[in-house]
């Protein structure tokens, strides 16, 4: 499934590159592939982590760059959680799932709603081409809301 993805992916990205005339350089390669190994949201500072840990050394300046990339190149969706927060995750698992995010703390769980989904590929808007979505629930996650008990008592 992951190299799969990776292999699809890595084929559109040469693409954007080619198109751009921008250099296919190593770095930007293998931060795409650890992109596909992830299926979770992630944020700029774990995907350092991440890379560090498989010592692979990149700046952080190098890694938004590339980040921004397959964001232009439509691969890569960028979530902008609350005003301080940014995640990211790969465009084709966006629209498998919704988004629960906590205006509390900022956390972010997924969930699969089937009738939404099947509601949202239904969806019909004319004059418009619809590409994918990504849908966001906002509120309190349970452990705001324990908290929240704990401090009125
Ligand atoms: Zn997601
Ligand atoms: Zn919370």
């Amino acid at each position: 499934m992951e190299a799969k993805i990776y292999s699809d992916m890595r084929k559109k990205f040469t693409g954007y590159l080619e198109q751009k005339k921008l250099r296919k350089t190593e770095e930007r390669y293998t931060i795409l592939e650890l992109i596909c190994a992830l299926t979770n949201h992630f944020d700029i500072f774990t995907l350092h982590e991440k890379l560090e840990e498989q010592n692979f050394h990149v700046s952080k300046a190098t890694l938004y760059n590339t980040i921004d990339l397959l964001v232009e190149a439509g691969l890569v969706v960028r979530h902008q959680i609350t005003p301080q927060s940014v995640q990211y995750e790969l465009r084709v698992l966006a629209d498998t799932h919704q988004h629960l995010i906590c205006t509390k703390c900022g956390d972010v769980r997924e969930i699969r709603d089937q009738a939404l989904k099947a509601d949202m590929k239904n969806l019909k808007v004319s004059r418009f081409t619809p590409e994918y979505y990504c849908l966001y629930v906002y509120g309190i996650c349970s452990k705001c809301t324990f908290k929240m008990r704990q401090q009125k008592k």
